[in-house]
């Protein structure tokens, strides 16, 4: 078949692999419909992630159909469409028996185009089939999905209910690409009274506008004045960090009011200063975390109901041949103007 291959720092190929098959009882061997790619890959292709070896076939986010399923496979049956998601678990741990799948000890976490070969292929081999893959409803089109595999459980997980977001909220999200769009769409779920966005691209703030911000502004910007005569200059109840890089916390924690509270969501590459000579009086709660897909389910609910609609994330679409092309597409928003892009496979292909 063929897939996505890191080679080592900046060498990517659509090149052809052996097929996967089933290695563990508990597996499943997935055909890819539908698959995107995440800033993650872009880190990796960077050599910022120096545990992905060379040859690893990249990707955590899928839409697909089962081909093949292990013998210790209870739920997940051949035939069915369903969503990849980024995270595995062994379901046994302590911590996937606190739902923190993210951090499981078993084997899972995140293992797909990280530690074994992962979704931009045209096949994939799913560990932990039954707690990995979550079965489609008809009313989910496959790109809508695609969201759910990564984006939108980590904006609302790691921003939103870490951020513990409640109705009437000055919610302050810095960072608009996918995960900062996600967070807004997700936060709106508990009608705060004002989101403010942050974000130095003019694109992507007017996406924040077209997604339902109340304001959307450059990092330059009086930010404390745009979040509105409620918060009494206090600052921003809950800000969401969803960039990751020093200057974006340090706004959230010169913004957040006391008693507020950060969540971090974005990946930092180096240290950060916390001014705690600043906070320490401030009661200011700092959350971080990496997503456990915990409330996939959910989220799959609020989709299939209608109440929940990330659609206008998908700015690209190409086939999955296109992988290359998709790359260089994602990798230059400043150009491109992509947010996410999807691929999806050739209908044509014959059933594998
Ligand atoms: P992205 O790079 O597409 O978006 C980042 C946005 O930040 C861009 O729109 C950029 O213009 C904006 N930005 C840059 N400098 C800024 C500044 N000074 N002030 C405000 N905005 C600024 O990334 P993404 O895919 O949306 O992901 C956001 C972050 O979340 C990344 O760090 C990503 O690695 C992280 N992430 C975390 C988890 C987790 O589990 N914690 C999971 C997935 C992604
Ligand atoms: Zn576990």
């Amino acid at each position: 078949m063929k897939a996505l291959v890191y080679g080592g720092p900046g060498q990517r190929s659509w090149t052809d692999v052996p097929d996967p098959s089933l290695k563990d009882p508990e597996d499943a061997v997935v055909r890819v419909e539908a698959v995107t790619i995440c800033g993650s890959d872009l880190h990796i292709l960077k050599g910022d992630l120096p545990e992905v070896q060379p040859g690893r076939v990249l990707g955590h986010e899928a839409v697909g159909t089962v081909l093949e399923v292990g013998s210790a496979v209870r739920d997940i049956k051949v035939g069915q469409r369903v969503l990849v998601s980024c995270i595995s678990s062994c379901g046994q741990c302590r911590y996937c028996r606190e739902g923190r799948y993210g951090q499981c000890l078993g084997g899972g976490g995140w293992i797909l185009g990280h530690t074994i070969d992962g979704t931009q292929a045209e096949m994939v081999r799913v560990p932990f089939a039954d707690r990995s893959l979550h079965v489609l409803p008809d009313d989910v089109t496959n790109e809508a999905a695609l969201l759910l595999a990564d984006i939108l459980p980590t904006a609302y997980e790691v921003g939103v209910l870490a951020g513990k977001v409640s109705p009437g909220d000055v919610v302050l999200i810095v960072g608009a690409g996918p995960v900062g769009l996600a967070a807004l769409t997700t936060a709106r779920l508990f009608s705060p009274s004002r989101i403010v966005v942050v974000d130095p691209e003019p694109t992507r703030r007017e996406e924040a506008l077209r997604l339902g911000a109340d304001a959307a502004v450059a990092p330059d910007a009086d930010v404390r004045a745009e979040l509105g005569y409620w918060t009494e200059g206090l600052g921003a109840d809950v800000a969401i960090e969803a960039v990751g890089i020093a200057s974006t916390f340090e706004m959230c924690a010169d913004l957040v009011r006391p008693g507020g509270r950060i969540a971090n969501v974005g990946v930092h590459g180096a240290p950060v200063t916390l001014h705690l000579e600043r906070l320490w009086t401030r009661d200011v709660t700092i959350t971080t975390g990496l997503v456990d897909t915990s409330t996939t389910s959910l989220l799959l609910r609020l989709m299939s109901d209608g109440k929940l609609d990330a659609s206008p994330l998908i700015t690209h679409r190409f086939c999955l041949d296109e992988m290359e092309t998709a790359y260089d597409v994602f990798a230059d928003p400043a150009t491109s103007h992509a947010l996410k892009v999807a691929l999806t496979r050739d209908e044509q292909m014959p059933f594998a």
